[in-house]
């Protein structure tokens, strides 16, 4: 089916969202022990669409269990790694079997337009199988050369363990399957711990999962809240690692939950990216990318260019650009054909962003375009914003907002060593975006910025061969290419006397 076409959500997700969903632990559907539930909310019009089961600490350790098993004594980490690579192609072509209901199940529960949701989560999730699968064959270990002589060496990478995913709401599917498929193919089995505000294709995950065959017990997943169920998983003393994705709060404290077994961790966390744009740039192009870089998926996105640095000669022309794409944006729901823009998440994240641009009005920001909830709507609608006069000591430029607000500030510098210390000037480092004619301005650029990622003159989308993570305090690690799967793996050296 063409993205483009809007689905038909009564027809494809009627009887998905009035199962009553449980718990997907060692191969079979449970309830919560507690027996409660949670209520799913649709948050383009703030009605419950679905319930979803409330798994705590016991339901989590059960979950761990059952992976432990699987990891020790199950198939999976002893499966040749062809077996492996051919479940997660299989699990590949389910999702794509099922793009349009995945899709639609993705707009629901998250908001996202659905032209997004059946990219990001149907296209993107089968090609992040489907990369990771042709890793389970090729991770190898080294013949290292050694001053000892007589002596044969060489090093092993073993699958770590039991690995905790928890994943946030901004995109969930794609986080969740971030962070399986890595860790299946390298034969770790795993519980998923899906946000609560977006549990819905977490669960069809665990459905494609057992439709596919893959050994009960190498994917669990446990639908609940932060605490107790994401604290539970991180304060096990079974699990090996933790791979996580959310707020550099939550990111400090899994480090302390972490510490009681010494957990590996991985933490991708937030970002304050900066983008920079110089005037020799294809202004029309920067534009775009800088309105798509902060209005899509509503500004909730770690990778979010939140700081726009605009050279003063084509400041008003980049910033008026930037303006009237806002003005021009079509926010509705996700599933409404010809929406850009979906509504943020939550109630909570409404207020948060609307706290946000209220501290920005009183620390002296002036709203250029946007600033406001969109009224006449029932959902969580934030109008595309941008923010001036704003500078290094407000929160709206030093704090992760994770909404459709971007800061726009002038660069009246040529000098690159002062500009780097102008997109440096932040806490994160996990993305920049420059825009040039100029490469050999971008390149020296690129070097001095202290973020995991650099994108010039637009860069490119997601790729799972192409390292994701930050600096600083966007992070530990990275996911995605060679480092995001060895990330599941440690290292072991042998050493044998030859004589
Ligand atoms: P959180 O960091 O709280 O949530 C991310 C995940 O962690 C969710 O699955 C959450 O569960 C879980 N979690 C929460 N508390 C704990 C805990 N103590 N131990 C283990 N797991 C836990 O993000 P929020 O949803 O609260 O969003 C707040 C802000 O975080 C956003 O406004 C944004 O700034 C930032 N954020 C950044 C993201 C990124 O990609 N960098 C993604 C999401 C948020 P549950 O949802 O059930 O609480």
């Amino acid at each position: 089916m063409n993205a483009q076409l809007s689905p038909d959500p009564t027809r494809l997700t009627a009887g998905f969202l009035s199962a009553p969903h449980k718990l997907f632990i060692n191969g079979q559907w449970v309830p919560a022990r507690s027996g409660k539930m949670f209520d799913v909310i649709n948050p383009a019009t703030g009605q419950v669409i679905a319930q979803a089961a409330a798994g705590d600490a016991s339901d989590i350790d059960a979950a761990v269990k059952a992976a432990r098993q699987a990891f020790e004594t199950g198939p999976w980490p002893s499966m040749p790694p062809s077996g492996r690579a051919k479940l997660l192609w299989k699990l590949a072509e389910a999702f794509e079997a099922a793009g349009d209901e995945v899709g639609t199940l993705e707009s629901l529960d998250n908001g996202m337009p659905y032209r997004v949701a059946r990219f990001v989560a149907v296209n993107g999730v089968a090609e992040c199988l489907r990369y990771f699968a042709g890793w389970a064959g090729k991770l190898s270990g080294e013949v290292p050369t050694v001053s000892f002589p007589n002596h044969h060496v060489y090093t092993l990478r073993e699958p770590v363990g039991v690995v905790g995913a928890i994943v946030p709401w901004n995109f969930p599917l794609a986080m969740a399957v971030g962070k399986i498929a890595p860790a299946l193919a390298v034969g770790c089995t795993v519980v998923l711990k899906p946000a609560e505000l977006t549990p819905l294709t977490a669960i069809r995950l665990a459905q494609l999962i057992e439709q596919v065959g893959f050994p009960p017990g190498v994917v669990n997943v446990v639908t609940g809240f932060g605490d107790p169920a994401g604290k539970a998983l991180v304060d096990h003393p079974d699990v090996d690692k933790i791979s996580f994705t959310g707020s550099t709060v939550v990111g400090k404290s899994i480090i302390a939950g972490a510490a009681g077994n010494l957990k590996r961790v991985s933490l991708e966390l937030g970002g304050k990216s900066p983008v920079i744009i110089f005037p020799d740039a294809d202004l029309d192009r920067a534009v775009e990318g800088a309105a798509n870089g902060i209005f899509g998926n509503a500004g909730q996105v770690c990778v979010a260019g939140s700081r726009l640095y605009v050279h003063k000669k084509v400041f008003d022309r980049i910033v008026e650009g930037v303006v009237d794409r806002a003005k021009k944006l079509k926010v509705g729901a996700g599933l409404e054909p010809d929406t850009q823009m979906g509504p943020l998440v939550s109630q909570k994240q409404l207020d948060r962003v609307s706290g946000y641009i209220a501290s920005g009005k009183e620390q002296g920001a002036e709203v250029v375009v946007g600033g406001q909830r969109i009224e006449g709507k029932s959902g969580y609608f934030m109008q595309p914003t941008v923010l001036a006069e704003t500078n290094r000591d407000m929160r709206v430029v030093r704090e992760e907002i994770f909404g459709p607000v971007v800061c726009a500030m002038p660069i009246d510098d040529d000098d690159l060593d002062r500009i780097a210390r102008i997109a440096n000037d932040t806490d994160y480092g996990l993305s920049s975006y420059i825009w040039t004619r100029d490469m050999g301005i971008a390149h020296k650029l690129a070097r001095k910025i202290k973020a995991g990622m650099v994108r010039i003159n637009g860069g490119m989308g997601i790729d799972y061969a192409l390292p994701f993570g930050g600096y600083k305090q966007s992070g530990w690690g990275r996911e995605h290419g060679r480092e995001g799967v060895e990330a599941y793996t440690e290292v072991k050296s042998i050493s044998m006397a030859l004589n």
